[in-house]
């Protein structure tokens, strides 16, 4: 083991950074600070211990970057300039603890404590893109808090056996693309070059040349095994995206808190675009008995699919729509809904869709309107390594253990690595919105634990 002494001061000065290991992809970057925030919505440090102040650090310095002033949500969509800026407040938060830093063939960011090459390795961290108006806390959290477990580590004294990484998956929200988890995907082998360089955002640019001008060679991307097999271990942390750590601290008992949980499963996850032809026509002249309505069976198979989601104990959602001609005093040609559903089981999961479906069908032909159904995307459930959330959950003296609707890099992950995910409780449940927070002593409390996770992982 060539592990560097975790005791060791973690903060050189800028003008001492050590070398790097050569990357595989990308630029080398300029130094680069972030300018200061303004006092944020994040969590605020008062007189916290060293990792709480590391993490407000880390938090005030990354905050301004890529948000939206008039919405206060967060923009960082992959290869773009506030996606750049992130990505050089990574490097930064590697160099300056004089981690070992990498770029791997898919763009992912690695920070290194110990030998890359060691095998075995514990490595954690998640994302620092967001979805259109983002909270601050989805991907984010999870980098830094990640760092300031590391920091937390050294603090303690604590000896590494193993090597410990902290990554940055890139594209993990495809916001841009359209397709969640590339970098992950990517490196896992369950998406292929061919497939990658075919994505194109809105304007038409490609995901080669968006690569290509943010400073990285598309032509290098690719399946990634060598560096899997270098991974023991895998755990993501993450602000929950619901409620039911806060569900479970309610009830008017406060002192049963639940400010950290373990992940179980990643609930099976698909969608799916629903045509409906109807028939143009004018809105003032046409009789209501003559009309091909799409938008009504529209309309109506919304309703249907909330319903029979709710008496299936699962979820489904039109969140989008495209209407042909899209007049005011015309009668629609073609409405196009994408349905979003998702539950706890497959087998669930395929009814519902199926339901819903015929639903459609069956109220298109009263409506005179033909109904198609394309299945656009499928995620199957995923599964945590048994033994890994068992000792996670045992590391952390029994903290509760939930399932989860939302896709994460760990669930890409878990096909190839023994992966396991933390959640940090969520009050209000709200995520994919400026709205999105957690409470400064539960993103402490997150910290411990990953910190708690990581010396059982990699010190015995
Ligand atoms: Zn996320």
């Amino acid at each position: 083991m060539s592990q560097e002494d975790p005791a060791v001061d973690d903060r050189p000065s800028p003008g001492h950074r050590r070398e790097a290991p050569p990357g595989r992809n990308g630029p080398a970057r300029p130094a680069h600070r972030a300018a200061p925030g303004q006092e944020t919505d994040g969590p605020a440090a008062a007189g916290a211990p060293r990792a709480g102040a590391s993490f407000h650090e880390m938090w005030r310095d990354l905050a301004p970057i890529g948000r939206d002033t008039s919405t206060n949500g967060y923009r960082r969509y992959a290869w773009t300039q506030a996606d750049t800026d992130c990505r050089t407040w990574f490097e930064e938060q590697a160099r300056d603890r004089g981690l070992g830093y990498e770029v791997d063939r898919n763009g992912n960011q690695w920070a290194w404590l110990g030998d890359p090459m060691a095998g075995d390795a514990v490595v954690t961290g998640s994302h620092l893109d967001s979805v259109p108006d983002g909270g601050a806390f989805d991907g984010p959290l999870g980098v830094v808090s990640s760092f300031a477990a590391l920091d937390e580590l050294r603090a303690r004294g604590a000896r590494p056996v193993k090597p410990l990484a902290v990554v940055n998956f890139g594209d993990e929200e495809g916001a841009r693309f359209g397709l969640a988890c590339v970098g992950s995907r990517l490196t896992a082998g369950q998406l292929t070059r061919e497939q990658a360089h075919a994505l194109r955002d809105a304007d038409g640019v490609s995901l080669p040349r968006a690569m290509e001008r943010a400073g990285y060679d598309p032509d290098a991307i690719g399946p990634d095994p060598e560096r899997l097999a270098r991974v023991g271990a895998f755990v993501e942390l993450h602000i929950e995206q619901g409620r039911a750590l806060a569900a479970r601290s309610g009830g008017g008992s406060a002192a049963a808190g639940a400010p950290v949980g373990v992940a179980s499963a990643i609930w099976p996850h698909g969608r799916w675009r629903f045509d409906f032809h109807g028939e143009a026509n004018h809105a003032g002249t046409t009789r209501i008995e003559d009309r091909r309505d799409p938008m009504l069976t529209y309309a109506n198979t919304v309703l249907a699919a909330r319903k029979k989601a709710r008496l299936a104990g699962a979820l489904a959602t039109f969140g989008k729509v495209s209407v042909e001609p899209n007049g005011v005093n015309a009668i629609a040609s073609l409405v196009r809904g994408w349905l979003d559903s998702r539950a706890a089981d497959e087998e669930t999961l395929a009814e519902l869709v199926g339901e819903i479906e015929r639903a459609a069908v069956e109220r298109g032909r009263r409506d005179g309107v033909d109904v198609r159904v394309t299945r656009e995307s499928f995620t199957p459930v995923v599964e945590f390594a048994h033994g890994l959330r068992d000792r996670l959950s045992g590391l952390l003296g029994g903290v509760p253990v939930l399932p989860t609707g939302a896709g994460h890099d760990a669930g890409i992950l878990s096909a190839s690595v023994p992966t396991a995910m933390l959640f940090v409780r969520n009050p209000t449940g709200v995520s994919h919105s400026p709205a999105e927070t957690a409470a400064e002593d539960d993103c402490l409390a997150g910290v411990a634990a990953l910190a708690e996770v990581l010396e059982g992982l990699a010190c015995h």
